[in-house]
């Protein structure tokens, strides 16, 4: 079976180069602002519902890192981009289901999305069976402490959702490497208060884990006071890529 090229016309590639030079003057601006280096900020694509040809014209845009969150979605992006002959690092930012770590583990470069003991245990066993290198992972963090929706819980000791307990369960995994931290402000909040508490969440948890100096935050709305709030990595996608049909 022949798979059809992944490429984009020209004026959808015009319309990528333009959305992606503003998000590039946006962090360079936030960077000044914050007087930090243009260099710790890594900007991820978030391609979520947009086709392989976008994250192939992107990738010759000079994009590295691209986000996706359902594995449904994701795996055949892959690998489509892959046959394509372009390899950027696929970050997976979405909630992720134990049974869907086997695929996961297989195109992903970074799980940003571990926040239970029991997902780190299913995500270490789907590497060690699944790689033949260690998986990046990071804590996605709650910064309201609502244990409803998705996060690990900051100041809780659940044993399989307090920050710590997660922290320590991929920090000791043999196919995992712990690399720092991801959230999302929750909504109605504003950003500032948001991204101040997760500074403070994320200064403890280095305290522990010195070596975990990622901070994935910021998206579209808010990448500017993420950065001023140290964030690492900033998860764009409808700025770059314009609107999302439906909402996901
Ligand atoms: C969709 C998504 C983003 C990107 O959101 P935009 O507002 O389109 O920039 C970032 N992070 C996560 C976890 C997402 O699901």
């Amino acid at each position: 079976m022949t798979q059809t090229p992944a490429t984009v016309r020209p004026d959808r590639r015009a319309e990528l180069a333009a959305g992606l030079a503003q998000v590039r003057a946006r962090i360079a601006d936030a960077c000044a602002a914050a007087g930090r280096d243009r260099a710790e900020v890594t900007l991820v694509a978030v391609t979520k519902t947009y086709p392989a040809g976008d994250v192939v014209a992107l990738a010759g845009l000079g994009v590295a890192d691209v986000g996706e969150n359902r594995d449904q979605e994701a795996a055949p992006k892959a690998a489509e981009v892959a046959a394509a002959g372009v390899t950027p690092r696929w970050h997976f930012i979405g909630q992720l289901q134990r049974n869907k770590c086997r695929s996961v583990v297989r195109y992903a470069d970074v799980v940003q999305s571990v926040d239970s003991v029991r997902l780190a245990g299913a995500l270490d066993a789907a590497a060690a069976a699944g790689r033949d290198r260690p998986l990046d992972v990071l804590v996605q963090v709650s910064i309201d402490g609502d244990p409803a929706r998705g996060g690990a819980l900051p100041d809780s000791t659940d044993p399989d959702r307090g920050l710590g307990p997660v922290a320590a369960a991929l920090a000791g995994a043999g196919a995992l490497r712990l690399g720092g931290l991801m959230a999302v402000a929750p909504l109605g909040w504003e950003p500032e208060r948001a991204f101040a508490r997760l500074a403070e969440v994320t200064e403890q948890f280095r305290r522990d884990h010195p070596q975990a100096t990622v901070l994935s935050a910021g998206m579209s709305g808010d990448l500017e006071t993420a950065i001023g709030y140290g964030a690492t990595h900033v998860r764009v996608g409808s700025a770059l890529l314009g609107m999302r049909p439906t909402l996901r």
